[in-house]
């Protein structure tokens, strides 16, 4: 088998096809009504979700952040298995909701929230985590009009950064959350007659796999977390820590090691005190629940050669999976895992481009890949795919049909 599946945890094959819940790639294909489609594994989530449990703290709370994976079926089965979901619109918000978890453990972060959303929000009786001065004032507002008094808590944009992170969302200027600096005249000037205090909200990256990177921000987060409670007008109730942790993409990468995470996690919320110390703390994390259990199939609809290079043809491609293509946010594009999921290995092997079907040089599902010899009609599986893929994909480009998503 290729290189590529250092970067899985396991994969299951069966008389050379893959097989996911059970059943083959196929059969899954059949049953999402054809290809292109996702395929979400409910026993990989469940497992995912369990492992990460048992390494953590017990008294950790842990969120999933839906934007990673927003489909309804996947959301509810999150939903049952975790302690709260982060959304970070209205129809997140919706699709929370839905999944029938107690308003009280959904959060709403977003840094340019419309008043219908506040709105929305605090008719929910969510918790709204407050990014600007200006919302904190229009929920004011609301809170007499509505006469509902709204839940927040602050996101706090941190005077540091993750370091290593695929994406660095704190420290320096952002436009996510309140300057650090500015909290205690914020919080000092809180009317809690008006809006019920919840805490904050520090969330400094993504997609990170270097385990003392995490530990340095999560030390930083917790003294930060530990300042701002000193000068909270309320009890804090909760702090949400953010997340960052990473799954492997690309070549050379490994899994994450979550040991002394979780080990530094323990002493940190042993050693508060004050104010911050019943305070409960929320991890929330998207790809790292759902990223690995997620795979995109498409077919080989054609295969020529252009001046010694071959290419497959597939009917899937950027469109659906802009992440796979390297456009979401890569500065260099590097391979997911792909392979030919119905030939999963082969004495015959060739150097393939797999491309799809969109009028562009940026549409590619795979580059120079070593693959056993594919031909039309053959099934590509990417995987790594159950985080950022349909909706954070452009569907409508070039007018192709969307996508199809099933949890099995
Ligand atoms: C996107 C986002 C997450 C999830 O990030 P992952 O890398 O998918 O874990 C969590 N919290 C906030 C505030 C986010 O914006």
């Amino acid at each position: 088998m290729s290189k590529q599946h250092d970067r899985l945890q396991r994969v299951t094959i069966k008389e050379n096809v893959l097989q996911v819940g059970g059943r083959s790639a196929a059969q899954l294909v059949e049953i999402a009504g054809g290809t292109p489609c996702y395929v979400y594994d409910r026993n990989a989530l469940t497992g995912r979700v369990q492992s990460l449990r048992a390494a953590m703290p017990s008294e950790l709370k842990l969120h999933y952040a839906i934007k990673a994976n927003p489909m309804p079926a996947v959301v509810h089965h999150m939903a049952g298995l975790l302690d709260g979901l982060d959304v970070a619109s209205q129809k997140e918000m919706m699709v929370a909701i839905g999944s029938g978890v107690n308003p009280e453990m959904i959060s709403f972060a977003g840094p340019a929230k419309r008043l219908e959303e506040l709105r929305a929000a605090v008719a929910a009786n969510i918790v709204i985590n407050v990014e600007s001065r200006l919302e904190l004032e229009r929920l004011y507002q609301l809170s007499s009009e509505m006469g509902i008094k709204p839940r927040v808590a602050f996101r706090v944009n941190p005077d540091f950064e993750l370091k290593s992170s695929g994406m660095k969302m704190a420290g320096g200027p952002k436009q996510f959350g309140i300057d650090a600096e500015q909290m205690p005249e914020v919080l000092f000037a809180l009317d809690t007659g008006k809006v019920d205090f919840c805490g904050f909200h520090i969330f400094s990256g993504s997609q990170n796999l270097n385990p003392e990177a995490l530990i340095e921000a999560h030390d930083k987060t917790f003294e930060l977390a530990a300042r701002l409670s000193e000068l909270a007008p309320a009890p804090v109730k909760h702090v949400n820590i953010g997340g960052g942790l990473g799954i492997p993409y690309f070549p050379g990468e490994t899994q994450l090691d979550i040991e002394p995470i979780a080990e530094n996690l323990r002493k940190r919320m042993d050693a508060r005190t004050g104010s911050f110390k019943d305070s409960e703390i929320v991890m929330e994390l998207g790809r790292y629940l759902v990223g690995e259990a997620g795979y995109y199939f498409c077919r080989v609809t054609d295969k020529k050669q252009s001046r010694g290079q071959t290419f497959l043809m597939t009917d899937g491609g950027l469109h659906h999976h802009l992440s796979n293509s390297g456009n979401f946010g890569q500065v260099i594009r590097k391979n997911y895992p792909v392979l030919i999921a119905n030939r999963v290995d082969g004495e015959d092997k060739e150097r393939v481009e797999i491309v799809g079907p969109l009028c562009t040089p940026l549409d590619i599902v795979g580059a120079k890949l070593e693959l056993p010899v594919a031909d039309v009609g053959d099934l590509v599986v990417v995987f790594q795919s159950g985080a950022y893929g349909a909706t954070a994909s452009p569907q409508d480009f070039l007018s192709h049909p969307h996508v199809r998503e099933l949890l099995v």
